[in-house]
């Protein structure tokens, strides 16, 4: 039972009920659907395979699905470019088949957002270039920095420009449509550029009676610039490694990885490690130390889930990558620091202060009597928000009659989720769950419990009771 859980992208390598029964079993916590890969029916029969294995293998298994978001990319070019330092290329928003001397951008606006001296990234880094010129209109003229093969449909990635797009493009509302019709419990906002960028989707998701939440994607300067309100706005938060380390000097993700896992884990808003996690294992069966090891440095820091992108996506071993993964951060975890977080002092004004005062306590006290698990019962998921964020060295176990925040849940470090839903009494509901946990094997006679709810019960309100008893 692993505390940090285990994201997997699911594409061609992955598409496949059996494929996806084996990743269930090998570890798997959420299932990613990449928008900018996965079209509509894809996403829905990836999403109806995971309900099923849902049923099938008595498991809480979430999807997120991801939206592509203002991602620029170039267009075709010819066979064989490859651009040398010093040479002068051009690059021109009418759609045209590219080498060495022009290319096409799928940016209108670039020659009027571009300013003379900004840097174009091409695949992922990898080509380097700077604006020259521009006639604000169609063309801009740019010197290569560092040169290399220059291939069909690259990334293009702007660090120093100011992007007029919207954070949410057409292709990416008919792709949000298609994930809350299916009742796809996460939503990722690629690119996110400002706390409104969040409030904007979440209009959206409130406006369809929806429950998704959000994962705001950190990818970009500019979101570093406000983190602290993008996380207080955000449901959770993805540190994208692969274009955060092409918008910013690439040695500066581990520090900046850190300081959002620290930020993320003291406001309480679950946090992702993303991308290249265990990209040695793609076409091996046995990942790089260095791979090994950034797994446990995230597993280390109690992020709440690490992630797979090609690994499972397309890669030749997408069931043994998660069992590999599972290893990693099963032998880490016994070796982490087990003292809990501490808590933030709460204003008295705070509609939540009565419940997040007993979250804490009930993980304080679990600690103290070294209880085997902290129970409660959740309508909104709120308490498990609150109790998973004081990383508890007890079990997390959380009982709720909705199926869909049983799911969200998946998501969060050390969540157990289980359905229940009786509303007889406290004491009826207590006795039940306990009994529910001892079934499953987490506890056992002796052992010490604690025990959150709301009195009365049937009331459904915020948690305001504390109990500690034992099997
Ligand atoms: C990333 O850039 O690290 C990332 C996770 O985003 P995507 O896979 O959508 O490019």
């Amino acid at each position: 039972m692993n505390k940090t859980k285990i994201i997997a992208t699911i594409g061609p390598a992955s598409s496949d009920k059996s494929v996806l029964r084996k990743m269930f079993s090998a570890g798997l916590n959420v299932a990613r659907i990449n928008f900018s890969h996965s079209n509509h029916e894809e996403a829905k029969e990836i999403y109806n395979w995971i309900q099923e294995l849902n049923v099938e293998e008595g498991r809480n298994v979430a999807v997120l699905g991801d939206l592509q978001g203002p991602k620029l990319r170039i267009g075709i070019v010819k066979a064989d470019q490859v651009l040398k330092k010093g040479d002068k290329i051009t690059i021109t928003t009418d759609e045209c088949e590219g080498d060495v001397s022009k290319v096409y951008i799928t940016y209108p606006e670039f020659p009027k957002d571009v300013a003379v001296g900004d840097k174009i990234m091409l695949d992922d880094g990898k080509l380097i270039l700077k604006a020259e010129s521009s006639n604000n209109k169609n063309e801009v003229k740019a010197k290569v920095i560092q040169g290399g093969p220059l291939k069909s449909k690259k990334g293009v990635n702007l660090p120093n420009t100011k992007i007029s797009l919207p954070c949410l493009t057409p292709k990416d509302l008919a792709d949000l449509e298609c994930a809350l019709e299916l009742g796809i419990e996460w939503i990722g906002l690629s690119f996110v550029r400002s706390v409104n960028d969040i409030k904007e989707l979440k209009n959206i998701i409130d406006s369809n009676n929806s429950p998704a939440k959000i994962v705001a994607k950190i990818e970009k300067p500019e979101a570093i610039q406000e983190i602290d309100a993008i996380i207080n706005e955000t449901d959770a938060i993805m540190v994208a490694r692969g274009d955060l380390g092409v918008e910013v000097p690439m040695e500066r993700v581990p520090a900046l990885q850190k300081m959002i896992t620290r930020k993320c884990i003291k406001y309480s808003t679950p946090v992702i490690i993303a991308t290249q996690m265990m990209e040695s294992m793609m076409e091996s069966l046995s990942p790089s130390r260095a791979d090994v090891n950034d797994v446990a440095n995230a597993v280390h820091d109690r992020v709440d889930a690490v992630m797979l992108s090609g690994e499972t996506s397309v890669g030749t071993y997408p069931v043994q990558v998660i069992r590999a993964m599972s290893k990693v951060v099963k032998n880490q975890e016994s070796h982490n620091n087990h003292e809990m977080e501490e808590f933030l002092p709460i204003e008295k004004k705070n509609d939540r202060y009565i419940s997040d005062t007993i979250c804490f306590n009930a993980c304080k006290m679990a600690e103290q009597v070294n209880a085997k698990a902290v129970m409660t019962m959740t309508h909104s998921g709120y308490n498990a928000y609150k109790i998973s964020s004081f990383r508890p060295p007890s079990q997390i176990c959380i009982f709720t009659n909705n199926r869909k925040i049983m799911n969200t849940l998946s998501l969060l470090w050390g969540v157990r989720g289980y359905y229940y839903d009786e509303f007889v009494s406290t004491d009826h509901t207590m006795s039940d769950i306990k009994n529910i946990i001892k079934e499953k094997g987490i506890v056992k006679d002796g052992d010490m419990v604690v025990n959150i709810a709301s009195m009365p019960i049937t009331d459904k309100g915020m948690t305001n009771m504390l109990r500690l008893s034992r099997i």
